[in-house]
């Protein structure tokens, strides 16, 4: 027996909206934001270099810089890893646009690799074929918070000398072989939009390792002003003196989404678990049913998930992926789509990228939906999006 769907004017599973994610914010994290108002500082303050060292220590990294946002912290990455006109970035096509267009930013060229039918994530074959001798770096993209095939993309980077950086936008918490995200690769980003895991309003920062390339992070984020003694080129000034070096950016985090961020932070285990509890109970409910495809890891991951992507065999349903979006709008469950492949988009085919390019990220974004994750759902939110599944599924089995 199957039920009328909401979407030929049946009863939805549920009376109001439930949202794909949504910020958990506390007393604790109100408090933190007032405190800064009341203080002297609020921009350039202790709490940069508060969330800075937090950050190191939470990852293992030795260098973070605290940026303005998630995509100021790729555009800073790629300055500082030396992108220029006539390099080539190898990324994965299935991501925010903001992670090629970095690269854009600085004058290079993004090259798409495609991904792994299984894990979503970038297939290390596809770039180690899209190699070339302008190839410059590599920006893998932790896709739903998993880790990509590190071990075999720090082998090819070695081998080849890349620079290797990891967007880590979705992944913060997640780690990789023993090795949390932000102390694998050369340079790694964070983001804290609402939508993420931990959220400063808008924020995020750039990790790394090397002592170098966190000095070029740090001058391309503050203007290409420093006026730190022992780098000056003109010795000999006064307390006064500082010097632009080079043309950078203000791409400064304030001290209000510093303390929030912070202040996040202190939830970060108990976000974990919960995301981790609302993943396995929709991987034992939905991985039953043969029209779904649940998300797989490489061996070595232990992931925190920022997104919960449910893949369907259109073949085995007489719908389209549209249809079983409406369908499931309908139901009051507000699925999301993640992502457009990239180069499908107006401004990247008028750049010269042509559909075709990466068919196995083209066949995940045709077949997949993003269901809600986030902290504060209940267990009665998750019981909702479990059933308005297996209705859909029931009603368009073939
Ligand atoms: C959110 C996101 C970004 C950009 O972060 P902002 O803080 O919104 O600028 C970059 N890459 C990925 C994969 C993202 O999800």
């Amino acid at each position: 027996m199957t039920t009328k769907l909401a979407l030929h004017g049946g009863e939805p599973v549920r009376r109001t909206k439930l949202g794909y994610g949504h910020q958990y914010i506390d007393e604790a994290d109100i408090q933190a934001v007032a405190d800064v108002l009341k203080s002297d500082f609020l921009t350039c303050g202790p709490k940069v270099g508060e969330l800075e060292q937090r950050l190191c220590t939470l990852t293992g990294a030795p260098y973070c810089t605290a940026v303005s946002n998630g995509t100021a912290a790729l555009h800073a990455a790629c300055l500082a890893a030396g992108i220029g006109p006539g390099d080539e970035v190898i990324t994965a096509p299935i991501t925010f646009a903001a992670t090629a267009n970095a690269v854009l930013y600085c004058g290079g060229t993004p090259v798409f690799a495609d991904i792994n039918p299984e894990t979503y994530e970038i297939d290390p074959a596809s770039v180690e074929a899209r190699i070339t001798e302008k190839t410059k770096a590599v920006i893998a993209v932790d896709f739903t918070g998993a880790p990509c095939d590190y071990g075999a993309l720090r082998h090819i980077c070695q081998t080849h000398g890349l620079v290797l950086i990891e967007d880590a936008a979705h992944s913060i918490g997640t780690s990789y072989r023993g090795m949390p995200v932000g102390s694998i690769a050369d340079l790694t980003t964070f983001s804290f939009h609402p939508v993420k895991t931990i959220t400063a309003g808008e924020g995020g920062a750039v990790l790394c390792k090397d002592p170098d390339l966190a000095q070029r992070v740090l001058m391309y984020a503050r203007h290409g002003i420093t006026r730190d003694q022992p780098m000056l080129q003109d010795q000999g000034n006064s307390n006064w003196y500082y010097e632009q070096q080079l043309l950078g950016y203000n791409f400064r985090m304030t001290d209000i989404q510093c303390a929030l961020a912070l202040s996040q932070l202190n939830k970060l285990d108990r976000f974990a678990a919960r995301r981790r509890e609302l993943v396995r109970r929709y991987d034992e409910e939905l991985g039953k049913i043969p029209e779904i495809q649940i998300q797989k890891e490489y061996d070595g991951a232990d992931t925190v998930r920022h997104l919960y992507i449910l893949r369907l065999d259109f073949t085995r349903l007489s719908c389209d992926r549209r249809e079983f979006y409406d369908a499931m709008q309908a139901e009051n469950i507000g699925v999301n789509v993640h992502y457009i492949p990239v180069y499908w988009f107006p401004y990247y085919q008028s750049l010269g990228y042509r559909r075709g390019l990466c068919p196995n990220a083209e066949a995940y974004y045709e077949s997949s939906l993003t269901l809600p994750l986030f902290y504060g759902m209940t267990g009665q939110d998750q019981a909702d999006v479990i059933r308005a599944v297996k209705k859909l599924v029931e009603y368009y089995r073939k």
